[in-house]
């Protein structure tokens, strides 16, 4: 009898990867491979990769040459963001690259968590923030099914998990205005907790008010990446809201849903952020109250639009600093 070959998964990256990872797992047990938890012990290391900053890919790079140095025999292989790129091509002759698209949605994931089920409702993004590099990497938006991911979550549900996380880079564009019909059907459903990243500011309906203030199972802590409080950092960014309609969805969504909090991510040191620029991002932090943000200090990515037009002139000490003010202010809720 032939030993069974082994996997090692390494993933990098947020929520979709995570997502995306327990289909690729699916898809190798399918071909007979099993888990393994150290690398060094694999036949097959799979590389979930992450790009949306310089160190992500360096960690990539990284993890690439250490494999490579300590047995040249491991066979890689190389998904998600990077897989994506033009720029993984000379990786070529080191791993093989496997286009995150080719796992197919009718895999059943091999989830991770027994309580929360991570469901995927789109791919791609079509947004282009002028400092992203996802729209690149994972290409334009695409939708699934609706009666595909409902089945997903009833499966889920069969399968006694309690809560879902529907999944996309800016999940309330799903279907051209669909996000709030499906997330109605979800939270009739019998799940203790629903909730849905990434929202974004300008495809926050009404609708979409209406139905979370209706169904008391979706999650009352909503993400909502602001990136900059300041009006002109926000039109360089290709944010499509001013400082002042994001407070006022904000205050919208409150008077229908007073209980609801709010996290953010938030993005430091874009080119262009002085001192004036960061004070109104500290101003409106202040006027929201956050519950939490994730703060990412600005990183130039080669194949974007801000890479290309705007030099990085904010310095990494600056950066530091500014992410301390605003951990503090935020996260350790100190002003
Ligand atoms: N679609 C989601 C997530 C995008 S990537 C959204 O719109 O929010 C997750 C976070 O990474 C972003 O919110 C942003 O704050 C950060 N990010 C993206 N590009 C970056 C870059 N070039 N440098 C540093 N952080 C970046
Ligand atoms: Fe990137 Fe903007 Fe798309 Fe989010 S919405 S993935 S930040 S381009």
């Amino acid at each position: 009898m032939r030993l069974k070959k082994s996997f090692y998964i390494k993933t990098f990256g947020c929520l979709q990867n995570r997502a995306d990872s327990e289909r690729v797992k699916a898809f190798y047990w399918n071909r007979s491979f099993s888990e393994v938890k150290d690398w060094k012990k694999a036949d097959l290391v799979i590389i979930n990769s992450c790009v949306v900053r310089e160190s992500a890919e360096n960690r990539v790079y990284g993890l690439i040459d250490n494999i490579k140095k300590f047995d040249k025999k491991i066979k890689i292989v190389l998904t998600g963001c990077l897989a994506g790129l033009e720029r993984a091509k000379i990786l070529a002759d080191k791993v093989e690259i496997l286009p995150i698209k080719e796992i197919s949605y009718e895999i059943k994931p091999l989830r991770e968590d027994r309580e929360t089920a991570l469901i995927p409702i789109s791919f791609g993004c079509d947004n282009f923030c002028s400092y992203c590099i996802v729209p690149y990497a994972r290409g334009r938006e695409k939708s699934r099914k609706e009666a595909e991911i409902l089945k997903e979550v009833d499966e889920a549900i069969e399968n006694n998990f309690k809560k879902v996380i529907l999944i996309g880079q800016n999940v309330n564009s799903y279907a051209k205005g669909g996000f709030a019909k499906l997330l109605a059907k979800v939270a009739k459903r019998r799940v203790e907790k629903i909730s849905f990243v990434s929202s974004n500011p300008w495809d926050f309906s009404d609708k979409l008010i209406a139905v979370i203030a209706k169904h008391k199972n979706i999650d009352r802590l909503i993400h909502l990446p602001l990136q900059s409080g300041d009006d002109e950092i926000l039109k360089k960014m290709n944010r499509k809201y001013s400082a002042k309609q994001y407070l006022a969805l904000v205050k919208k969504i409150r008077e229908k849903i007073p209980e609801v909090e709010f996290s953010t991510d938030i993005l430091i040191g874009f080119p262009g952020e002085d001192k004036k620029a960061f004070a109104n991002t500290i101003g409106l932090c202040k006027k929201i109250g956050f519950k939490l943000a994730y703060l990412n200090k600005y990183s130039p990515r080669a194949g974007t639009v801000s890479a290309k037009l705007y030099k990085d002139d904010v310095s990494t000490e600056e950066k530091k600093r500014r992410w301390k003010v605003l951990d503090k202010l935020i996260n350790k809720k100190l002003s």
